[in-house]
């Protein structure tokens, strides 16, 4: 019996599985005309400084899939690294952002604006990922500076040296780094050193323990404190409270990001908050 019940088990996962499998390659086959199909927006979310004035936005990718509707970037973008997708999708994230960055340079609330794009680490370890970066901003005429590239820890395990010149070619467009989810990897003091970072992202899961009840917001506070000194701008992400808010400052961060603040929002929402008649 026991036998029988395991057996009926392993039938009842493989089944499972293979239900994973088919959904998966499903998503993935879908994937692939995605672009061509126009079915990516980006979404924005707005990032303020320390007086609340919106300083820049991130570019937040959403999947619009005809039957399954809204499609979560945590579900997709991991199919899209691994099935090499990740590339022309990362191209056309950068495109768009760029496309926006030059609409809004006659917008008087939104022509300093930075974005930040995420961009996944096959697409960052291309070889032509500099040239292609350089063709999109010439074509389109945009100032570098106002681009940044969010990079994660996670991404940096790769030759240092090789990292640190592909930065340094971008950096010499004018572009701007940040790098996302920090405290959630493993690189070192020294290393965040030897890279040339604009920006520090706190993770979200340091911000989210940050309540007035409980004041421990010991690591917040050293994690802004080292990028300080290393001379990085430090922003936070994840700010859903006041509290957590209030916090963040005191810790000295410049920069504040998160469902307090703002959504991430198509950008005709973004444009009608920052609009001329909001000042
Ligand atoms: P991320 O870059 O760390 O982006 C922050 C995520 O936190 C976003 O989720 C954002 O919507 C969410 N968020 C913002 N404020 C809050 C808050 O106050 N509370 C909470 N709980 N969450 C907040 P989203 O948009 O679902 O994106 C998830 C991840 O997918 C991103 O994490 C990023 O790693 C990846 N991603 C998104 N767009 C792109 C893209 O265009 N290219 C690549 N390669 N990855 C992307
Ligand atoms: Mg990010
Ligand atoms: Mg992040
Ligand atoms: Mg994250």
């Amino acid at each position: 019996e026991a036998k029988a019940a395991g057996r009926s088990q392993i039938c009842y996962y493989s089944v499972r599985m293979q239900e994973k499998l088919l959904s998966k390659m499903n998503l993935e086959l879908a994937l692939r005309d995605a672009i061509t199909n126009d079915e990516f927006e980006l979404y924005y979310q707005p990032q303020f400084d320390r007086l609340g004035n919106i300083q820049g936005v991130e570019a937040l990718i959403r999947w619009f899939h005809p039957t399954q509707g809204l499609i979560s970037p945590m579900q997709f973008i991991p199919l899209a690294e691994e099935s090499k997708l990740i590339i022309s999708i990362g191209d056309w994230v950068i495109r768009t952002a760029c496309l926006q960055l030059k609409k809004w340079q006659t917008s008087s609330n939104l022509q300093h604006a930075t974005i930040s794009v995420n961009v996944s680490a096959l697409q960052f370890s291309q070889d032509d990922f500099v040239t292609s970066v350089e063709a999109i901003l010439r074509e389109i005429d945009v100032p570098p500076k106002q681009l940044q590239i969010e990079l994660t820890e996670s991404m940096l395990v790769a030759d240092k040296e090789i990292i640190a010149h592909k930065m340094g070619e971008l950096k010499q467009l004018g572009i701007q780094f940040s790098l996302d989810d920090f405290g959630t990897g493993y690189s070192s003091l020294s290393y965040l050193q030897k890279l040339p970072f604009d920006q520090l992202k706190i993770d979200q899961s340091f911000v989210r323990g940050l309540s007035s009840h409980d004041e421990d917001s010991s690591l917040a506070f050293a994690i802004a404190a080292m990028g300080s000194s290393l001379g990085l701008e430090v922003i936070a992400e994840g700010v859903e409270t006041q509290a957590q808010l209030d916090l963040l400052k005191q810790c000295g961060c410049d920069l504040f990001q998160g469902y307090f603040l703002g959504y991430p929002v198509p950008v005709s929402e973004l444009e009608n908050r920052f609009s001329q008649r909001d000042r």
